[in-house]
């Protein structure tokens, strides 16, 4: 595991190690670091190697991984393309279905099975007929969000790449169209005791640990994975599809007490 955000790190790694596969996920969950698909494609190529891209937090809307070189790209669709916290599925796809490693993947998966069931199907081509409005609903109200905790003062960072100021903003704006999507972390001042206390004061924020649905949800993340350096006064939120005003609201209250 490498931080690929850092170019020069993933082009030395690829040259290196000459990888038969590269696997990067962009946005990342929970730092919102970017990571330069065309680049990270091109050494990747470069080494012989094929590129999977993991863009659920950026869903096809926002971002098409494949139009930027990956080779395959991954979504898991229980997130946004469902959008509403009621299915577990994934996807994968690629615009090069002869290569021998996607025909590989495909006899996998029919002879192991995983097919999913057609309630399951049903409720994705539901949900899907509102994933365009639902991504730009929460980009949006993501990014007020973020210039509001930014603003705040009991807030000591925010992470978001949909801030001019964030590192990898000029990346994101070339591979994200439309939006920054809905996902993004913040620390309060203090620790554990005070990013606790935040999210057990709001009242809007359901305590979860998905994201990409229509509802906004808070988690504390070091109590998830404490021992991946993720910071006690971390907590992440995914930005649901409700009025802005009463999400900034919220956090006000939670974040003056
Ligand atoms: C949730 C998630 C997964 C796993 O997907 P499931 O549908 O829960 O199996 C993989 N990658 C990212 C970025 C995720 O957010």
């Amino acid at each position: 595991e490498a931080d690929l955000s850092d170019i020069g790190q993933a082009q030395s790694l690829c040259a290196q190690h000459q990888p038969d596969l590269v696997f990067i996920e962009t946005p990342s969950n929970p730092w919102l670091r970017t990571t330069d698909i065309a680049l990270v494609a091109e050494a990747t190529h470069a080494a012989g190697g094929r590129l999977v891209v993991d863009a659920t937090a950026a869903t096809p809307i926002l971002t098409r991984a494949l139009d930027f070189g990956a080779d395959i790209v991954m979504h898991s669709a229980t997130k946004g393309i469902n959008g509403h916290s009621d299915v577990l599925a994934g996807v994968l796809a690629t615009n090069a279905p002869a290569d021998p490693h996607w025909q590989a993947i495909a006899i996998d998966r029919h002879d192991a099975g995983a097919v999913i069931g057609s309630f399951e199907a049903w409720l994705l081509i539901r949900s899907i007929r509102t994933l365009p409005l639902r991504v730009e609903r929460m980009s949006q109200n993501a990014q007020a969000v973020a210039e509001f905790l930014q603003s705040h003062d009991a807030v000591a960072q925010v992470f978001y790449p949909g801030l001019p100021d964030f590192e990898g903003h000029s990346v994101a704006k070339r591979q994200m169209a439309g939006g920054f999507g809905s996902l993004l972390s913040f620390c309060v001042k203090g620790g554990a005791v005070e990013a606790l206390r935040v999210a057990g004061r709001l009242n809007l924020f359901h305590r979860a640990t998905s994201l990409g649905g229509v509802e906004s949800l808070v988690e504390h993340r070091h109590t998830i994975e404490p021992h991946t350096g993720i910071p006690e006064s971390l907590l992440r939120l995914s930005i649901g599809i409700e009025d802005v005003q009463d999400l900034c609201a919220d956090l006000e209250q939670a974040l003056t007490c």
